[in-house]
């Protein structure tokens, strides 16, 4: 029987015999603590037939308790590094319920994977480094494949991003973005000791949540018009609406369009962009689109 993978005396065993050399640039720290990886498990609600996608399974720390998981279900782990993944194969030679691709998930084609697996729940869970954290979930978001559940392991800065709320510091395009799709929650709060080796920041577990109903999607005219706005909004943060909506380098908005169209919306012309809810924003964005067209 496999030994517990997620221990610090198995991850250094690994190491050691397979003369595994980290590649710092790929954010290898492993998690070493069963507390957290059980908390990963719960927050993904785990049925056991639905397929999981894992985005950087590393040395299989996660992708054991995964499997474990899983009944009738299927585990796809996308893993860059080769040398890994050599690993991985040899740490799970005959487990049919994983499928292992050595690929760069940002080239990861999703809605693919999706077809390919069509009439499976999928819930995305990954524990990556933190630069290509966010483009990896950008890029599924926007693929807008069907998701039952993406479980996160950022850095703690970029998960209070994804979840802040209107009128707070940390509230920007990310958390716009992120929550015009799903429903963001901070699940856990994770010391970098629970890494070997050790990260130099601390990290959350991030649960991303489909609505029930999409309350943002349905009524944007035009989303690429709409993550214009957003853009222009927090380009200039500090600036009132209006002038980050009629000096924004990314859209083209006449000064008194823009105030006509505030005070259409009964903005008022003093208000900051960062300020308003996603709605609102949405608001001003449709009668813009429309008033320019
Ligand atoms: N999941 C394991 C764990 O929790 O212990 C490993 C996590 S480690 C922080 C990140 C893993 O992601 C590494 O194995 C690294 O090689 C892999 N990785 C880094 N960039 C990647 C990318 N763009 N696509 C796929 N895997 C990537």
């Amino acid at each position: 029987m496999l030994n517990k993978i997620a221990t610090p005396s198995e991850t250094k065993k690994i190491l050691k015999e397979y003369d595994l050399r980290l590649k710092k640039g790929l954010g290898q720290n492993f998690l070493i603590d069963y507390n957290i990886i059980d908390i990963i498990i719960n927050a993904a609600e785990i049925d056991g037939d639905e397929l999981l996608i894992e985005i950087g399974p590393g040395i299989g720390s996660l992708t054991q308790a995964l499997l474990e998981e899983l009944k009738d279900g299927k585990l796809i782990a996308i893993e860059k590094d080769a040398e890994m993944v050599k690993v991985l194969k040899e740490i799970f030679p005959q487990q049919n319920k994983l499928k292992l691709l050595n690929e760069d998930a940002l080239a990861i084609e999703w809605k693919k994977i999706a077809k390919e697996n069509k009439g499976m729940g999928i819930k995305v869970i990954a524990n990556l480094p933190y630069y290509v954290t966010t483009p990896i979930i950008m890029s599924i978001l926007e693929s807008e494949i069907e998701l039952e559940k993406m479980i996160f392991m950022v850095q703690k800065e970029v998960g209070e991003r994804m979840s802040s709320g209107p009128g707070t510091k940390k509230f920007g395009s990310l958390s716009v973005a992120v929550q015009y799709h799903m429903k963001p929650e901070i699940v856990h709060q994770v010391p970098s000791s629970v890494f070997l080796p050790q990260p130099d920041v601390d990290s959350v577990i991030v649960s991303l949540t489909p609505y029930s109903e999409n309350p943002h999607q349905k009524k944007v005219i035009d989303q690429e018009f709409f993550f214009q706005i957003v853009k222009s909004i927090f380009q200039q943060r500090r600036k009132t609406l209006r002038n980050s909506l009629s000096k924004s380098a990314v859209i083209n908005l006449d000064r008194d369009l823009v105030t006509k169209a505030l005070e259409l919306e009964g903005i008022g012309l003093k208000k900051r962009g960062e300020k308003l809810e996603i709605s609102e924003m949405i608001s001003i964005t449709n009668r813009l689109y429309k008033m320019r067209n």
